[in-house]
């Protein structure tokens, strides 16, 4: 099984060793309060002080104020409630403030969300104000220009976290040296990968989160400017001076300090030269391996550590799928369901075009990734662009995919299928929804397949039949719906008998008066989700809940010794064929039948005829093997189980290795 390559260091960081030392520290022998008077309670003091000591040096705070709190999202609450309420103040007293809530229209949500939540809650009724960017994600300066006279708050961040664009603090210091605006900068991304001296700026705060830099989760720091206002959001015992009450994350705090340390020292993290020749070589693999890819930033405005790129006819979730089945953990550059993804604002506000903003993924690196790890991952890269490429993903793929029967995609729980017949390459599609169009053209285009028919469930009336090959395309009307139905017939057939019917499209139908057009282990293939998750047949339907639900979960450790005593399991990775392909084998690295899940309505004919044959499905996740065991064990096939928690699990259970 091949290690994880880790390539998402801007959700989190893995916690650096001298980190995880540091805090075991904290939380074993130097346990102490750090507000105790007695000698437990100095030694915490003393690691405590040190900290802050070494992330003033770093941050250049000068005469500043810095907080330890829980992390970025806490000190942006911070800052913002303590910006309104000086302007509340300001306000009370007569002083002209500006009416606007400025905030940069790339920034992290956590920013817009606590702005338009303390305006309401103090009752300010500013108005929010989303700063432009331009194309290549920086700051529209003329705009803020403008802007500034009328300011009352002004955030910006100093690097973004999808694309990694470093703002122009300096240009935008400048623009608003003349407005009595405070301001404050999300400088989360930024701490340990840009240079800051803080006390230099005119910034008014800065918040920023351990856990992105190496340290653990729960722990980070607000800067506060000498002068700038501040009002508590934590009152209590008075700790950390009375600013941020409650007793201090001990342990995240001696984390955070051995990771500013390492920083100080300067060897433990690679250079800003070292990092860009990483991502050279990264983006050199990804343009061999995905024709046509565009990176959605400029380098040379961006942290060497964040490539955000997009590939043209690939959506986030194939990209996503293939490089978690090589083991490359990467993120999509947006907010992503299985079915859907949404397009990302930050990729939107620059003015890129809807494909880009909704198929981006994200590629971030630490600093103390290792040449041979980006070795590791370039060779990975280049075996997911060969995957989707045997699996006529790419528009240069030379193999057209074998597919030959009954294949279903989904969209938001509503099923469209298409019919293929590899012999005559002719097929016929069922209920095409216009999510699914793009990718309905690219596996007919791949397999260099020709339409014959376009088909409606919810056809008023029945069209002829459809010859495809040696198959026929049966439309039915029954109670006021349409069917289909498929099976082999010879060429002067227009009718199909019941124990003919392989495959029954039945849309929305109710099932009772197909009765008469099918045979009781004909396969009903529905609509939607709700009717069966994939597809049931009569006597299935007819024996639903007869039976005990039996336990068709394995973990990874039940997997391995029920490997050992069924030696003639069959493993079928219902993963995409490119997902497999990428993949270095099933579980334990053993060898697996691949039936992606939407080929499963036509392999399941040859399970129906073998039902003694013991099947173990497994996936990335466990949600499309899951659907796979409960659609056969609804389908009588009583020797079927499925890897609960998926590849993801058995990475974590060695053990699995060990039974292969
Ligand atoms: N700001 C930026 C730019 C971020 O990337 C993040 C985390 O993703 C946050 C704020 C919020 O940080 P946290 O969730 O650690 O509080």
């Amino acid at each position: 099984m091949s290690t994880e390559i880790y390539l998402d260091g801007n959700a989190t960081t893995a916690v650096l060793p001298a980190a995880i030392d540091a805090a075991l520290h904290a939380m074993g022998e130097g346990f102490g309060n750090p507000s105790s008077s007695h000698g437990a309670g100095l030694k915490a003091k003393a690691l405590m002080d040190d900290a802050r000591a070494c992330a003033r040096r770093l941050l250049g705070v000068g005469e500043g104020r810095l907080i330890f709190n829980s992390g970025a999202t806490e000190g942006i609450q911070t800052a913002v409630l303590s910006a309104l309420c000086a302007i509340r103040a300001r306000r009370a007293a007569g002083q002209r403030v500006g009416s606007l809530l400025v905030y940069g229209a790339t920034e992290h949500k956590a920013v817009p969300e606590a702005l338009a939540h303390w305006n309401h809650l103090l009752g300010l009724d500013l108005l929010l104000y989303a700063l432009p960017v331009d194309a290549s994600g920086r700051h529209d300066l003329d705009a803020l220009r403008a802007l500034a006279p009328e300011a009352a708050l002004v955030c910006t961040m100093a690097a973004n976290n999808e694309t990694g664009v470093i703002s122009d603090l300096d240009g935008i210091g400048a623009a608003l040296a003349d407005s009595s605006a405070l301001w404050m900068v999300d400088c989360v991304q930024g701490l340990g990968k840009l240079a800051l001296n803080l006390q230099a700026t005119r910034i008014d705060y800065a918040p920023f989160s351990g856990h992105k830099l190496f340290a653990p989760k729960g722990i980070g720091m607000l800067y506060v400017r000498a002068d700038a206002p501040f009002t508590p959001l934590i009152m209590g015992g008075g700790q950390e001076t009375g600013l941020r009450s409650g007793t201090e994350n001990m342990a995240g705090i001696a984390a955070l300090g051995a990771v500013l340390h390492a920083l100080e020292e300067g060897k433990t993290f690679r250079s800003n030269a070292e990092l860009s020749g990483f991502r050279e070589r990264l983006a050199a693999s990804l343009r061999r391996a995905l024709p046509g890819i565009v990176f959605n930033a400029a380098f040379e405005h961006a942290l060497p550590t964040t490539l955000n790129f997009s590939v043209p006819g690939l959506a986030a979730r194939e990209l996503l799928d293939v490089f978690d089945a090589a083991a490359v953990r990467v993120s999509s550059g947006s907010a992503c369901s299985a079915a859907k993804a949404a397009p990302s604002y930050v990729l939107q506000a620059m003015g890129l075009p809807d494909w880009r903003s909704s198929s981006a993924i994200r590629m971030s690196f630490g600093a103390t990734t290792d040449s041979a790890t980006i070795d590791d991952a370039c060779a990975r890269i280049e075996r997911c662009g060969a995957a989707l490429r045997s699996a006529g993903l790419l528009p240069d793929a030379k193999i057209p995919p074998a597919a030959d029967g009954v294949v279903q995609l989904s969209y938001a729980g509503c099923h469209s299928w298409l019919v293929l017949d590899a012999d005559s390459r002719e097929a016929a599609v069922i209920d095409a929804q216009p999510e699914l169009q793009a990718r309905i053209d690219a596996l007919l285009h791949s397999g260099g397949y020709t339409l014959r028919a376009s088909l409606r469930t919810d056809a008023a009336v029945a069209a002829a039949p459809v010859r495809l090959g040696a198959r026929l395309l049966q439309p039915c009307r029954v109670a006021d719906a349409t069917i289909y139905l498929l099976g082999r017939a010879a060429a002067a057939q227009t009718t199909l008998a019941p124990a003919a019917v392989r495959h029954a499209f039945t849309g929305q139908a109710a099932l009772a008066p197909l009765a008469d057009l099918l045979g009781a282990d004909s396969l009903i293939c529905p609509a939607s989700e709700a009717q069966s998750a994939f597809c049931t047949s009569l006597r299935a339907e007819a024996r639903a809940g007869q039976s005990a639900a039996d336990d068709v979960n394995l973990d990874a450790a039940g997997l391995a010794a029920f490997l050992q005593t069924n030696p003639n399991v069959l493993l079928v990775d219902v993963r995409e064929a490119y997902e497999h392909a990428a993949s270095a084998g099933g579980p334990g690295g053993r060898a697996a039948l691949n039936i992606p899940l939407s080929r499963l309505a036509q392999q399941i004919e040859t399970w129906q005829h073998n039902p003694s044959q013991p099947l173990v499905f497994f996936c990335r996740s466990g949600n499309r093997s899951a659907k796979a065991v409960h659609c056969l064990r609804r389908l009588g096939h009583s020797q079927c189980w499925h890897l609960a928690g998926g590849m993801a699990m058995a990475a974590a259970a060695p053990i699995l290795a060990l039974a292969a």
